[in-house]
């Protein structure tokens, strides 16, 4: 038999390279940057087409190509960066694997426009599917200009794969920010389909920051500065009050480099623990620096994971420093560290003060995002409105217990007990609502309940508009960053629906008039927002409906929480609310709402 093996062509190569380097436009944006960065530019404009889709270009004004590199840039393991293996252990540039270019030209059409400073003319190749097409002379400023269009052309697995605009977008606003905030010194600009999403000028690391967030971020920030002999951290951090219930603006850089590391996150967690509930994060744009020599950033291919040589010294490290700078904003001693607290509680936030009071929760028993519960029925009814059927006679109730069980229950869920009026359902650890039932004993989790009450009540409201408007006796003015603003205004009609009266006061501001009636009016109607686009953004991934998702991000954001105190009547108007639900097992995200244990499993166990 004769030979067979033998090298792949280099195109073939370098479109398997590709997979591992470029997995979505975002890829080709953060390459892109990095480059113009390691180009020791000070100037670099972001131009995208149809989320980078159609094409994805970065000018930059750094020290550019000569015309032989301009052609070498293109090779597999062609780079400027490294010359010898011991070079990887000191590495200063974002980019060394020289694999970035040579994949980007295997999958899409490039075109790359470059000058050196010392050089009259520049030179322009045009690149298809690693073929070089065309190279010619050209007249350009110094510096580089690279054009990437239709990415995956020639991949159609990859291509189809491709989730919608706005996710795709979601993506490629990360890696800006990313490189935008680890480098204030340079100016930036992104172009969205000719609209520009960002202008930010050479500026200090917190304009930046606001620049990037928003202008509410800047009372929100606590500088951080700490330095030892291996390791300096600076950078700024939220006040725990400041804390959202989404995911997002964090951010850790090691050697300005941004890396994901579950471990770093949960050090920075954990310096929060006794400031702020376990469902609430903070904010973060942290930076650590130290010997290249001691970590190791080669171990995946993008290069956003890092190995530490002394994790365990580092996460410490990091967590007393930011108590520290937690602590001299003398946001420590004002906390009652003898209060008595329940499993969940942590500390709530007294947001409508205008000042950064943080109490136990046992203390302040309404939710800063809930309307004060007096106990009593009335303000339950205020606070869900037309849902909820306190309201009605106690016979009512049961009767519509009854009949609800048979349309929606399972069997095991429908053996509720009969005679329900005289049992008052009871809250284990602020957190479950506990509550008899024929089998045995039905335990809610109020949380997930509540999300799927509202969830559903939001859903049908698009339909019949049924939520009233509380108007504002002054218009509340909510400025957002660019990229919020753009989802506030795909978002806006709907969200109008649902109680709110909003509308667009230009320049990226908004107008609020009013707000849901059932809200309480002492909400901090920002954080409220911010929560709602937060949400809206992060459950694009799930590319749900316009409407899905908006009432799915109002419900999570708004619905009362693990660690809420509640009242009999009030955990009656969930239970009953829950059963009226068209899908009252499941919360929107999945979670179950309640469990059952039943007699059977209480005498196995009690044997
Ligand atoms: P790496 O960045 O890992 O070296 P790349 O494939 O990203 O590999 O780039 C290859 C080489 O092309 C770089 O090492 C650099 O010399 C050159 N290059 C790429 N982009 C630019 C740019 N914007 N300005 C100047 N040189 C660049
Ligand atoms: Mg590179």
């Amino acid at each position: 038999m004769s030979d067979i093996i033998h090298l792949l062509p280099d195109s073939i190569a370098n479109q398997i390279a590709a997979g591992e380097v470029i997995q979505r436009p975002a890829s080709v944006v953060k390459e892109l940057l990095e480059n113009a960065l390691d180009a020791e530019s000070t100037s670099i404009k972001l131009i995208i087409k149809d989320a980078g889709k159609t094409s994805i270009q970065v000018i930059d004004n750094g020290k550019g190509m000569s015309e032989t590199d301009a052609r070498m840039a293109f090779e597999r393991h062609a780079t400027s960066k490294i010359k010898q293996a011991s070079d990887l252990f000191s590495i200063k540039t974002m980019g060394f694997r020289g694999e970035a270019l040579a994949s980007i030209a295997a999958i899409a059409h490039v075109d790359l426009i470059t000058k050196l400073e010392d050089q009259d003319i520049g030179h322009q190749i045009h690149i298809e599917g690693s073929d070089v097409k065309a190279q010619t002379k050209v007249s350009t400023p110094t510096g580089t200009g690279i054009t990437v269009k239709n990415v995956f052309y020639n991949v159609p697995a990859r291509r189809k794969f491709l989730k919608s605009d706005p996710v795709e977008m979601r993506h490629i606003l990360d890696e800006f920010h990313r490189v935008a905030i680890a480098n204030p010194q340079v100016h930036f600009s992104l172009f969205h389909n000719d609209n520009e999403v960002y202008y930010l000028p050479i500026q200090s690391l917190k304009a930046r920051i606001i620049g990037l967030f928003g202008k509410s971020m800047a009372e929100k920030l606590i500088p951080v500065e700490e330095q030892t002999d291996f390791v300096k951290i600076s950078g700024f951090i939220t006040k725990p009050e400041a804390s959202k219930k989404t995911q997002g603006d964090q951010f850790i850089f090691v050697n300005n480099r941004f890396i994901k590391s579950n471990y770093l996150n949960h050090a920075v967690r954990s310096a929060y623990d006794e400031l702020i509930s376990k469902e609430y994060f903070p904010g973060y744009f942290l930076f650590l620096e130290l010997d290249p020599a001691s970590i190791d950033i080669n171990v995946h291919p993008t290069k956003t994971e890092i190995k530490f040589e002394d994790e365990r010294l580092i996460y410490n490290y990091l967590k007393v420093s930011l108590k520290h700078a937690l602590g001299q904003y003398s946001i420590l001693p004002m906390l009652d560290f003898d209060a008595p607290q329940s499993a969940f509680s942590g500390f709530e936030r007294n947001s409508d003060s205008g000042q950064s009071i943080i109490k136990p929760s046992n203390f302040t028993p309404q939710h800063p995002t809930q309307k004060p519960s007096q106990g009593d029925i009335q303000s339950w009814n205020d606070l869900y409105g037309k849902m909820s059927v306190a309201s009605q006679s106690e016979a009512e109730r049961n009767i519509s217990h009854l009949e609800k069980e048979h349309l929606h229950l399972s069997e095991e869920e429908n053996l509720l007990v009969k005679d329900q009026s005289s049992y008052i359902p009871t809250q284990l650890h602020q957190s479950y609502i506990t509550f008899p039932v024929r089998s045995g004993l039905m335990i809610i989790d109020q949380q997930a309940a509540h999300e799927r009450i509202l969830y559903e009540e939001f859903l049908e409201a698009f339909q019949t508009k049924s939520i009233a408007t509380q108007r504002e006796l002054f218009p509340i003015n909510i400025s957002l960053n660019p990229a919020k603003a753009e989802i506030m205004r795909v978002i806006m009609e709907k969200v109008n629906t649902l109680g709110f009266d909003i509308v667009d006061f230009g320049n990226d501001s908004f107008l609020v008039h009013g707000t849901p009636a059932h809200m309480d009016s002492n909400q901090n109607i920002n954080t409220i927002i911010d929560e709602v686009i937060d949400q809206y953004g992060q459950n694009l991934e799930l590319e749900l409906g316009l409407e899905d998702n908006i009432a799915r991000s109002m419900a999570m954001s708004s619905a009362i929480k693990r660690g809420k105190k509640l009242e009999p009547s009030e955990m009656s108007a969930i239970i009953d609310q829950l059963l009226a639900c068209k899908m009252p097992t499941v919360s929107p995200t999945g979670r179950s709402t309640s469990i059952t244990i039943t007699l059977n499993e209480l005498f196995r166990r009690f044997q």
